[in-house]
């Protein structure tokens, strides 16, 4: 970043325009990006924003003009006091009015819009951008909710532009001292002489974690599927017998997973399917993607149906099961090369927060680049969901026809058929609700690197699918009431996993959605709402309660002789308490005091009544 072009200096103090509004507040400039050609300028309480040249002012201009500009013009109750928020710019009271009328004679008119606090109205809780109110709130607060509202709205509009930053988790609460603002200010120009835009909070052990987690992801997914190929796959017989190299690798298989992988590219580009915007980047653009997933799938299953009535034996995927998982796992890794290297070419601001540490061996586990693309082509986009998640459902139809076929069965078992239809269902349902993974942490957050691209491409299609590889070979047999009570289980957690990721994804694609009027939310600083009744209310994380729900309906199929079936429900509890634990942190750090009143609301984060 350079202060060479821009007209604004760092440590200087301005008058910046306030998203949505024509007021002006006092603000220290922090730096200028000249990529983004937006300035980072801190407000009294520590609150960053990002502005554009043109909504910047200086104070000696502004006070010359100020008497005819908007904010200054209007009648003097458009003035705040030190407590309230831009947010709330049209609130009119009459004793309110006469107060500020009074304190207008008293004080420069500058020196009032200095102080002000920025961040969340004072009760956070408020009903969507429908604005229908508790009752016992609705007269106090009517005003109050249909001015934030309005700012809400005009900042969703900006937000392209403006990018919001609270830097404290109080913030909002606390007025910062003239000195401490001073303090920060300088500590803040200090760090980014220091490091531009590195990311300095490393997660998965750091360095040293990510450097194991490289050699550890692959070596657990072979120890699993050779524990599973035993005849007995107990415990007591761990460590499984080392493979001879040919039952690893193999030509003619690597072949087929490349062509598999490129099938599916090749289905990605079909011009079918709608095309949507993702969220707003950093940089302010919005990325297209293309819908046609379900296309995909329903494609690959013709294809497959006509191949296995041509005679094409399913079943060699499992008798070769270890060698697919190998050219998968170099497949990825070939990938997450190609990733890395192209990263250190692509600009800062399409840089994942997270995938910047400068660190070789983490960035290239983490991810660096967000979205990276070939043209029109989503590289991370297209991994979440084809190659991998529709492989895992082709592998299990592999495992379906072994069973039969091993098992000498006229009709693969009803644990097969349970496991099989269960992870069916979720399969597509991820692909018929595609859009959906536009909000998700992956797509939003985290870098495509080693962990996604080996997550997508070998972890879910060959450890998602022990349980189907399990049954080939330790038939299970259920009666009808587990059958029943195992069925019931899965619709239960598919039932509050669809809900509540649909109706997170309707609120964050259109908080004015009228369905979901019935929710109430706590405003951010941000500008975005935060929903806190209905499923979202009930846990912090329903979508993953849901989950973990339908994971266990799926190991129960395989019985309780062994532990092996239920590694995907012990791997997935910690995944998602882990993953719960990094998307809090993020959150609490993008919505601050919000996010704790978020959590003072809603106790449990997963498990209801436990954690
Ligand atoms: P979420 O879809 O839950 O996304 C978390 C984000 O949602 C937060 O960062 C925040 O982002 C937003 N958010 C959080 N709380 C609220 C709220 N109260 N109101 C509105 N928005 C809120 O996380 P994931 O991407 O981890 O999960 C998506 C789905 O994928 C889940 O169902 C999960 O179970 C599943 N999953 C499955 C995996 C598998 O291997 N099978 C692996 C990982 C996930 P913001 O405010 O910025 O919008």
């Amino acid at each position: 970043m350079t202060m060479a072009s821009n007209r604004f200096q760092s440590g200087e103090m301005v008058m910046g325009r306030w998203p949505g509004s024509s007021l002006y507040y006092e603000v220290k400039v922090l730096n200028f990006n000249s990529n983004t050609q937006l300035y980072t300028v801190i407000y009294k309480d520590g609150t960053e924003l990002e502005l554009k040249e043109v909504d910047i002012k200086r104070v000696s201009g502004f006070r010359q003009s100020g008497g005819r500009s908007r904010s200054r013009s209007r009648s003097p109750s458009r003035r705040r006091s030190r407590s309230r928020s831009p947010g709330r710019v049209t609130r009119r009271s009459t004793s309110r009015t006469m107060e500020t009328r009074k304190d207008a004679r008293k004080e420069p008119k500058v020196k009032e819009v200095q102080e002000v606090r920025l961040s969340p109205v004072e009760k956070p809780v408020e009903n969507n951008s429908n604005n229908k109110h508790d009752k016992k709130e609705e007269n106090d607060t009517t005003n109050r909710v249909s001015e934030k509202s309005e700012a809400e709205s005009e900042s969703n509009r900006i937000g392209v532009r403006y990018n919001l930053r609270p830097r404290k988790e109080e913030v909002g609460t606390k007025v910062m001292e003239p000195e401490e603002v001073e303090k920060k200010v300088a500590e803040r120009l200090r760090e980014r002489k220091v490091s531009v835009e590195r990311s300095t909070e490393l997660e998965f052990g750091g360095r040293i974690g990510a450097f194991f987690m490289i050699f550890l992801l692959p070596t657990i997914t072979v120890i699993l599927l050779l524990m599973c190929s035993q005849k007995d796959p107990s415990l007591m017989n761990f460590p499984p017998a080392l493979p001879s190299l040919d039952a690893v690798w193999d030509v003619q298989v690597f072949g087929l997973v490349v062509l598999w992988f490129f099938f599916q590219a090749l289905l990605y580009l079909l011009p079918v399917g709608k095309v949507v915007e993702g969220l707003p980047l950093r940089s302010g653009k919005r990325l297209k993607y293309r819908i046609n997933g379900f296309y995909a799938f329903i494609l690959t299953a013709l294809v497959l149906g006509v191949a296995h009535y041509q005679g094409v034996d399913l079943s060699y995927i499992h008798a070769n099961f270890l060698q697919f998982s190998v050219s998968a796992m170099i497949l990825s890794v070939l990938l997450s090369l190609y990733l890395y290297v192209r990263s250190c070419w692509v600009p800062q601001e399409d840089l994942a927060p997270a995938g910047n540490s400068g660190n070789v061996i983490y960035d290239f586990f983490i991810g660096r680049e967000l979205n990276p693309r070939i043209k029109s082509f989503d590289l991370k986009y297209f991994c979440e969901l084809r190659p991998g998640l529709i492989g895992w459902v082709v592998i299990n139809m592999s495992m379906l026809v072994a069973e039969m076929k091993i098992q000498k069965l006229d009709a693969p078992s009803p644990a097969m058929m349970l496991v099989n239809g269960f992870q069916l269902l979720y399969v597509a349902d991820a692909l018929w609700n595609e859009e959906a993974i536009l909000t998700t942490i992956d797509i939003v957050h985290d870098g495509f690197g080693y962990m996604l691209a080996f997550g997508d491409l070998v972890w879910v299609p060959f450890t998602y699918s022990l349980q189907s590889f399990y049954l080939v070979n330790h038939p299970s047999a259920l009666s009808l009431t587990w059958l029943v009570t195992i069925i019931t289980l899965n619709l239960i957690g598919y039932f509050v996993f669809r809900k509540a990721n649909s109706q997170k994804n309707a609120f964050r694609r259109n908080p004015a959605d009228p369905k979901l009027s019935h929710l109430r939310t706590i405003p951010t600083a941000t500008g975005k709402s935060l929903l806190v009744s209905g499923l979202w209310g009930f846990v912090r994380h329903p979508n993953y309660l849901g989950d973990l729900i339908m994971a266990l309906a799926w190991s129960l199929p395989c019985g309780f002789s062994h532990i092996l079936p239920y590694f995907y429900i012990v791997y997935f509890t910690c995944l998602l308490i882990h993953r719960d634990a990094r998307d809090e942190k993020q959150c609490r750090r993008k919505y601050g005091s919000a996010w704790n009143e978020y959590c003072r609301q809603v106790r449990y984060r997963i498990f209801p009544g436990i954690y």
